[in-house]
């Protein structure tokens, strides 16, 4: 007897996140979260959550949540989406505006979810190659820009680190009036002042801006992403969203994450700490011979000298250091190293010693 209804199966290749090891002796570089923790103003939000509401639904709108990101960001609140992760928004991003038989578009070497979920809701797509340098090819998007299906740029982009110019993405944008062109700022906290394009989301009508919490706001375990657009196609968002599953904020993620907006002295005090760290580690390992791209997040893309960067990957492992290495064509002797306390990466500066000289 044989059983067929495997035929009918939606077969897909998953996206392999990050490990995450119990062991809290770990030094875990290996998933870009944040080494510093809630503030103690977080805490004691925290503490004082109201399990009544853990009986009810949560608020299907998120509607606090929403009113303090559009506080923060100066838009009005119908220009705001909030999401399970920007995992959750891109997503939804991809399921709304990418629907139509035309190739989207984005780099070859860029955030391995996007060819995931174009694979899983057969979304046509072509890679456009990064440059030589890993900067993106702009002129590319641009000859690509009168017949594309979308276009997707991380930026900062990740696992490189390097951030694109804001003309270059204006030039991408203008390109492609027919198309939706997402913008995943997962990292631009970390990028020089002025990098984001939230701003042009009331210029352009075709351009979505994507924010998580997990990076810089240090939440990753809390699970928010949003977005920021026009009216429109937030709205058109939120149709696919709740003809889907309408309650994804969960109740304690709304009043955490709408606390920890508003507490921003702490949020700029750690990201000045990563950022220091992470000067003071680039000129470290560039003293070990590594080749580091210029990062503008809170992790770093590095190449030994000797082709070794899978064997440093593995003896660190062994060692109790996790960092990150993707076996994929053009990077396979690269290691992304998220930037921890500087206890921790003194430690990986001190083993990576050790290894190249033994
Ligand atoms: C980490 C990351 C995300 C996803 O973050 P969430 O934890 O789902 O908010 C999205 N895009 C890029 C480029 C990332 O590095």
């Amino acid at each position: 007897m044989s059983y067929n209804w495997e035929v009918n199966v939606r077969k897909v290749d998953p996206y392999t996140p990050g490990e995450q090891p119990s062991d809290k002796n770990i030094i875990k570089l290996n998933t870009n979260e944040n080494p510093y923790g809630p503030s103690e103003e977080i805490k004691s939000v925290i503490a004082s959550l109201d399990d009544d509401m853990l009986r009810r639904y949560p608020d299907a709108t998120a509607s606090q949540l929403v009113s303090e990101l559009a506080r923060f960001h100066e838009v009005s609140e119908d220009r705001v989406f909030v999401g399970v992760g920007s995992d959750d928004v891109l997503g939804m991003c991809f399921m709304t505006f990418f629907n139509s038989d035309k190739e989207i578009l984005f780099p070859d070497v860029t955030y391995s979810f996007y060819p995931v979920w174009a694979e899983m809701l057969r979304i046509p797509y072509k890679l456009i190659p990064l440059k030589e340098d890993f900067t993106i090819d702009v002129p590319s998007f641009i000859d690509n820009g009168a017949s594309n299906g979308g276009i997707v740029i991380a930026n900062p982009n990740a696992p490189t680190g390097i951030c694109l110019d804001r003309k270059s993405i204006i030039d991408i944008i203008e390109s492609s009036p027919d198309s939706v062109v997402i913008v995943d700022e997962a990292y631009i906290d970390f990028a020089e002042a002025g990098a984001s394009v939230i701003d042009l989301t009331t210029k352009y009508d075709n351009l979505i801006v994507v924010r998580t919490y997990s990076k810089s706001r240090s939440l990753a375990g809390l699970r928010i992403g949003y977005a920021i657009s026009n009216p429109k196609m937030i709205k058109y968002l939120n149709d696919v969203k709740y003809s889907y599953n309408s309650y994804t904020m969960n109740y304690p993620s709304i009043v955490i994450g709408s606390a920890v907006i508003r507490d921003n002295d702490y949020f700029e005090e750690t990201l000045a700490k990563i950022k220091n760290t992470r000067e003071w580690f680039t000129d470290e390992l560039k003293s070990l011979g590594f080749k580091v791209l210029p990062s503008s997040t809170n992790f770093v893309f590095a190449s030994p000298q000797d082709g070794s960067a899978r064997k440093i990957f593995e003896s660190a492992k062994e060692k109790g250091i996790y960092v990150r290495y993707f076996n994929l064509p053009r990077i396979d002797d690269y290691l992304r190293i998220t930037i921890g306390v500087d206890e921790d990466m003194k430690k990986v500066i001190s083993f990576l010693k050790d290894f190249l000289t033994t």
